[in-house]
């Protein structure tokens, strides 16, 4: 086993105390695309002890550009990304214990899925389930990396409860319903996930080896226009998660679904938004799909699945009775 990490035991930061810390350390990372498939295989690589991996997805062919675990063969045998990643690194590294867990992460089940980690790691396309690991992370004192990558942008911030200011100081309110872009609708190339991904990676060693040149700032780059910035972030004195109001983790703000009486449709409600121009999504829909709108509603059709939106931010998902399809759906193409 020493053989295996040898040339990371020969750098200084990681040492042979370093080495057995990492051996002795359980992680949790939750969402596997393409920041979660690159921290996945570099902690599994590492030789961190206990590694759980939580998604709530399956693998496309679209996923493959940048989703370095997966392959075509996941597609053909329609395995969930959890379990691929699963059985992918369980062949790279039989040492670790690895864990793919098939979930879609909201309030009622986050405490059971973090419980125990000396570590969360974000490998996210909402910012919803992000304020939700931030209450979760406050609340039981566990650290947790947040990173998000879009298009040629990425961001990531290390926020350890009692010493860094969290999520809600940085963004007290989450973006309103539009104007969040995603990477099905704003498109993404490689570099930017793998870049975000790789410093939550070298964060996460910082962290666990208990090196005490750990990051304080929120770290902002551009990998098409090489930019790589540092921006210093305050606490907020009335940051209700710092001042341990769990707003998230009681589902405030949750995200609700209803199963439409007498059709197979899923009505989709976000207690967070309450007007969306539909001008403006269908902008952004048109290229991914089929759009039509008025003053009154928008329908939207793309794959097999169609939705209806209102301007109060509603949406009908119609022939599905699946939830966490609807709500992934709407995250997708709606946005958090
Ligand atoms: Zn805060």
């Amino acid at each position: 086993m020493i053989d295996r990490y040898s040339r990371q035991i020969l750098f200084p930061g990681i040492g042979k105390e370093g080495q057995e810390r990492l051996g002795n350390s359980y992680t949790v990372i939750i969402g596997c695309g393409a920041l979660g498939t690159i921290i996945a295989t570099s902690l599994v690589r590492a030789g961190v002890g206990k590694v759980r991996i939580i998604d709530r997805d399956f693998i496309e062919y679209h996923n493959l550009q940048r989703q370095v675990l997966f392959d075509e063969d996941d597609i053909r045998n329609q395995l969930p990304k959890a379990v691929a990643a699963e059985r992918h690194l369980k062949k790279v590294n039989s040492s670790v214990e690895i864990e793919g867990v098939v979930a879609d992460v909201n309030y009622t089940n986050i405490e059971k899925l973090i419980s125990g980690a000396d570590l969360i790691l974000d490998g996210l396309d909402n910012l919803e389930t992000r304020f939700l690991i931030n209450d979760a992370s406050l609340k039981y004192k566990i650290p947790w990396i947040y990173g998000g990558a879009i298009s040629s942008l990425g961001m990531t911030m290390n926020i350890i409860p009692g010493e860094t200011p969290c999520l809600r100081c940085v963004w007290p309110k989450i973006p309103s319903l539009g104007t969040g872009l995603t990477c099905d609708t704003a498109g993404v190339i490689s570099p930017a996930p793998f870049i975000i991904g790789s410093l939550e990676v070298t964060e996460a060693m910082k962290i666990l080896v208990g090196a005490e040149e750990i990051n304080r700032d929120l770290v902002y780059i551009d990998a098409w226009e090489g930019i790589f910035d540092h921006i210093k972030i305050s606490p907020r004195l009335d940051c209700p998660a710092c001042g341990g109001r769990y707003d998230f983790l009681k589902g405030q703000f949750e995200v609700e679904c209803n199963m439409l009486c007498g059709q197979s449709a899923v009505q989709v409600m976000n207690p967070r938004v309450d007007e969306v121009s539909l001008e403006q999504l269908a902008t952004r829909l048109e290229p991914l799909g089929k759009v039509t709108y008025n003053q009154f509603m928008l329908n939207f059709k793309v794959d097999n699945h169609e939705m209806v939106v209102f301007p109060d931010g509603r949406a009908i998902i119609r022939n599905t009775q699946d939830y966490s399809l609807a709500r992934a759906l709407y995250a997708k193409y709606i946005g958090t």
